[in-house]
């Protein structure tokens, strides 16, 4: 019998939804899961490590995977720029396995035009209300940096009829479990 070909899963939503909480237990509950790590121009936070949260970049070298076609999306999201490098993602769905990047909306976008079968998850907040303490009350980023943020993040809201499923971060385990589901769950049969 055919094998079922592993799926590429995208999450996305807007800055300071909880993506990289939810991801963080989704690997914490189930180290397997496979999660791609994005290349950045962005600084690193207190306590991001080189080549575990991104790999840190300088500008020439963001330009060069460009022009050599190594990356499988980009996007310029607040003043720096963010990418999926296309190697390792291939690597891992052609050994069988799932794949799930977290990245933002053009990315996910990108995404959809390139590999028409991925799946794309949108993880919204419970409330507006909620957002706006979540991104603050993180505490990594300037007031204006989080004002920037803000307005981009009701752009995405505005875009999540665009995904296949929409998540809510209610409550961060129950919001991983439902996205390990996804993650190992069946694509829709084709026509
Ligand atoms: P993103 O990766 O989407 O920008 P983060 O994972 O950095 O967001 O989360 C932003 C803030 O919201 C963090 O302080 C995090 O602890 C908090 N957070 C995430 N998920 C929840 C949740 N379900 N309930 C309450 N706070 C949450
Ligand atoms: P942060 O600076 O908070 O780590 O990330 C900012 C935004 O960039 C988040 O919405 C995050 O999901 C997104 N992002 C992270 N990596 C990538 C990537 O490789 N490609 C794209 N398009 N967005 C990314």
């Amino acid at each position: 019998m055919a094998r079922t070909p592993a799926r590429l899963t995208v999450l996305s939503g807007p800055s300071g939804v909880g993506k990289g909480t939810v991801v963080a237990e989704v690997r914490r509950r189930h180290p397997e899961v496979w999660v791609s790590v994005s290349v950045t121009t962005r600084a690193p936070r207190p306590g991001e490590v080189d080549g575990e949260h991104y790999w840190f970049v300088d500008a020439e070298y963001f330009d060069w995977l460009i022009e050599h076609d190594g990356l499988l999306e980009w996007a310029e999201y607040a003043g720096n720029r963010y990418g999926t490098p296309v190697a390792p993602v291939q690597e891992q769905l052609a050994s069988g396995a799932p794949a799930l990047l977290e990245i933002e909306l053009q990315g996910a976008r990108q995404v959809r035009e390139r590999a028409p079968e991925a799946q794309l998850v949108f993880l919204a907040p419970p409330s507006w209300a909620e957002l706006v303490s979540r991104l603050a009350g993180r505490g990594t980023e300037h007031p204006e940096v989080q004002s920037r943020r803000l307005a981009l993040a009701q752009a995405e809201l505005d875009a999540s009829g665009e995904f296949d499923v929409v998540v809510v971060n209610d409550d961060v385990a129950r919001a991983a479990d439902e996205l390990v589901g996804l993650l190992t769950a069946s694509p829709p049969a084709g026509p």
